[in-house]
């Protein structure tokens, strides 16, 4: 048995219970892995509130980190005893034991102690594709300049230092000023705040009028078209999020109309869907972070049975950085 925490209905954090289930044995492809530590994501929200649909009772959470216990037929490349870690699909990561999928989960470098590894990979991996591979016609080149939403947030501070790296000017936005100095602290060349400053304005002065090469929002419903008015022409929207709300359907002609603009929506889920793909990813975004040019700032920890209080700081705006559930 495993504590575990699961929803019987799509609902506010009160829906969160925590119970106990049966683990069983791996079956073909899968591992038993026992956390050491799990990672608190807001995509965990969506699936809570069922603006990502799933079927119910549905055990929530998708990162974490530990031990593997048992390897089923056909997994090759873990045996009993590794340290590893993972994003994944399917949800099921707030637990102490679980049976999973082994096809995403990667050995953790000795170097890299397991709640750095719970809080990284859904966010370090989604930073290492949109900066590595959701790029804009021609790429990135150092001194480009990118917009962030949310900089100072789990992925965003990630986003800061990574972006730092490869030598881009990322203008990050952030609710507050002190949020905005968080983001300038892990690299961001310039911060904006977007609750008390214009952003549009604000970036076309930092641009000299020319705009971004890149946007990456997940902010969605309230910031969509007025990151589309932050792009130089032929550049690329990328949404990746809806953490005020799902993008409303719009007229295909704004992006003509505004300088032949190019928008994408991806998902990690897509970039992670092979093991090879995966562990490419994970070795990239492994090197950042035992290189030193990237850090992992785990800001909040809480239990497991607390974890409606770390959903309610998360969608208050009230966390930064990482947030991970301790065991
Ligand atoms: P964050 O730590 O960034 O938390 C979300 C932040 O969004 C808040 O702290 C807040 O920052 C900002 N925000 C703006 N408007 C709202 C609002 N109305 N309600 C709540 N928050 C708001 O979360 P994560 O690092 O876990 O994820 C960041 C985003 O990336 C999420 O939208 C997530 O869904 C998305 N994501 C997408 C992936 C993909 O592959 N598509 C994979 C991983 C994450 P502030 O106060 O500074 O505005």
């Amino acid at each position: 048995m495993s504590r575990a925490i699961q929803i019987q209905q799509f609902g506010g954090p009160e829906v969160l219970q925590l119970v106990d289930l049966p683990v069983g044995e791996p079956g073909p492809g899968e591992i038993r892995v026992r956390h050491h530590a799990v990672g608190l994501n807001f995509i965990d929200v969506y699936q809570r509130t069922g603006l990502y649909p799933n079927a119910l009772p549905l055990s929530l959470g998708m990162e974490g980190a530990g031990m593997v216990e048992a390897v089923g037929p056909e997994v090759t490349h873990l045996q009993p005893g590794d340290r590893v870690a993972y994003a994944s699909a399917p949800p099921g990561s707030y637990c102490e034991l679980r049976v999973m999928p082994a096809k995403c989960v990667v050995q953790l470098p000795d170097a890299i102690d397991f709640e750095t590894g719970a809080a990284m990979m859904l966010k370090g991996l989604t930073v290492q594709y949109l900066l590595r591979r959701t790029q804009p016609q021609g790429g990135l080149q150092a001194g480009d300049f990118i917009l962030f939403h949310a900089a100072a947030g789990g992925v965003g501070l990630i986003a800061c230092q990574w972006a730092k790296a490869m030598g881009l000017q990322l203008i990050g936005t952030a609710g507050s000023d002190a949020k905005c100095e968080l983001a300038k602290a892990h690299g961001a060349a310039h911060v904006i705040n977007y609750q008390t400053e214009d952003f549009v304005a604000r970036v076309k002065e930092i641009t000299g009028g020319a705009g971004v090469k890149a946007v990456y929002d997940s902010i969605g419903k309230d910031t969509f078209e007025r990151s589309l008015d932050c792009l130089a022409p032929f550049g690329l929207l990328a949404n990746f999020g809806n953490a005020s709300g799902p993008v409303a359907a719009f007229n295909l002609g704004l992006l003509g109309a505004k300088g032949s603009l190019y928008v994408t929506r991806p998902t990690l889920f897509t970039h992670i869907a092979t093991r090879e793909r995966t562990q490419a990813m994970a070795d990239d975004l492994f090197g950042m972070v035992t290189s030193g040019a990237v850090s992992i700032p785990i800001d909040q920890r809480y239990r497991l049975e607390d974890v409606a209080q770390a959903h309610r700081d998360l969608e208050g705006r009230r966390t930064t950085g990482c947030t991970v559930l301790t065991l």
